[in-house]
């Protein structure tokens, strides 16, 4: 790697909301803090565990790849704490298949076959959607067409008899995070993590089902993690595809069909890496400096960057902000977006539906990656505030 050169982030580059921010060369003793993960597959991709293979070329039935599996849900049990009568499946279909997922196998667990669905953002929106395929969905909060908050709770309107209860815990493009887990009164609570799976402590006996694509924060795409309370499965929907069956995956354990093999390694790499260095609760302590970091030059900028986002529930791991007025000086945005590029701070673009700037601090982003980056916004907005 030259000197200067944009380098790969700490452990992964995930390829869909890259998290590059560095610009600096890894020291070592940055690289022995973080044993990468990407070097370590580097290093086992021709011969994995002395096998003369890699995992890319590894049969699914084969005890190598079972012993990868299994490892990668001890941890995963181990780093969330996740009880006994939970199972956990590695599926395919990203978070946008669990929006089918969940309905084909959860609106049948009561006659009414409806479900209240939480819209708090483009996520939570595009899932309310694909469920009125199959049932009668409840959407809470439906007027909205901007995101900016979560409506007062106890203003929510829930039906006592829905199947469930769904919310997206945090929505990645609008920047909005779910702080507190929401009370149903007994109704079976389903969320999607796709964004901020394992950026801190959960408790999951208070969900029925979680979900997370795994690109986000805990792999590379291909894989999708459910964590679903046991005495849920088998009211699938007759016309559910069988991959998509949660009982049928859970009895096969994820090995139905070929699962996303390499995929399921590499996050079993992540879970090592995220044990080595605190697990849960460092992450949590982490991701609070990291995201006040950049909130603090936000709130005390004097309106030079803007976040539309409610205090109480702004992202820990997406933050998205508007730089001059709240509908975004164009130009400056795109000033700001190049300096950042020189200084090999890349994919900042806010996503396409909403423009803008967005930082995403996924756990494998560092303290100092952040400092760098609110260093140079301190340094921008010194420049051209007016
Ligand atoms: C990215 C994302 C999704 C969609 O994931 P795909 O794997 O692309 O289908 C769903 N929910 C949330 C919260 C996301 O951030």
């Amino acid at each position: 790697m030259q000197e200067g050169e944009p380098r790969l982030q700490s452990y992964f580059s995930d390829g869909t909301y890259t998290k590059h921010l560095s610009y600096k060369p890894i020291s070592t003793e940055e690289s022995s803090r973080y044993p990468a993960v990407l070097t370590r597959a580097q290093s086992e991709l021709m011969n994995y565990n002395g096998l003369g293979i890699s995992v890319l070329e590894m049969s699914h039935r084969t005890p190598d790849f079972t012993h990868i599996i299994t490892s990668a849900e001890s941890l995963l049990r181990e780093l969330l704490n996740i009880p006994e009568n939970y199972r956990v499946l590695f599926m395919q279909g990203g978070g946008t298949g669990q929006f089918g997922a969940v309905p084909l196998n959860l609106m049948g667990l009561k006659e009414d076959r409806c479900a209240d669905y939480i819209v708090t953002g483009t996520w939570s929106k595009k899932a309310a959607k694909e469920a009125e395929k199959y049932g009668k969905v409840n959407v809470i909060h439906p007027e909205a067409d901007q995101y900016t908050g979560i409506p007062d709770s106890s203003s929510w309107p829930l039906n006592p008899s829905a199947s469930y209860v769904y919310y997206c815990c945090n929505e990645t493009v609008h920047g909005i995070e779910f702080n507190f887990i929401p009370d149903t009164n007994g109704v079976i609570l389903v969320t999607d993590m796709s964004s901020n799976f394992l950026s801190r402590p959960v408790d999951v006996s208070k969900f029925g089902l979680i979900f997370a694509g795994a690109q986000k924060n805990v792999g590379s795409a291909g894989v999708t993690i459910v964590i679903v309370r046991e005495d849920l499965l088998g009211k699938a929907y007759k016309e559910c595809p069988t991959i998509l069956n949660y009982a049928v995956q859970a009895k096969n354990n994820s090995l139905e069909n070929t699962p996303p093999t390499y995929s399921i390694y590499i996050v079993k790499l992540v879970l090592e890496w995220l044990k080595n260095n605190g697990g849960t609760d460092t992450m949590n302590q982490l991701n609070n400096q990291k995201s006040s970091m950049i909130y603090d030059v936000i709130n005390s900028s004097n309106g030079f960057y803007l976040c539309p986002v409610d205090e109480a529930c702004r992202s820990r791991m997406n933050i998205p902000f508007r730089i001059g007025n709240l509908e975004g000086d164009t130009v400056l945005e795109q000033q700001f977006l190049e300096g950042a590029s020189k200084l090999g701070m890349i994919s900042l673009k806010g996503h396409r539906s909403v423009g803008g700037i967005r930082v995403s601090l996924y756990n494998a982003v560092t303290v100092e990656e952040t400092q760098a980056l609110a260093a140079y916004m301190k340094e921008f907005l010194n420049k051209h505030q007016k």
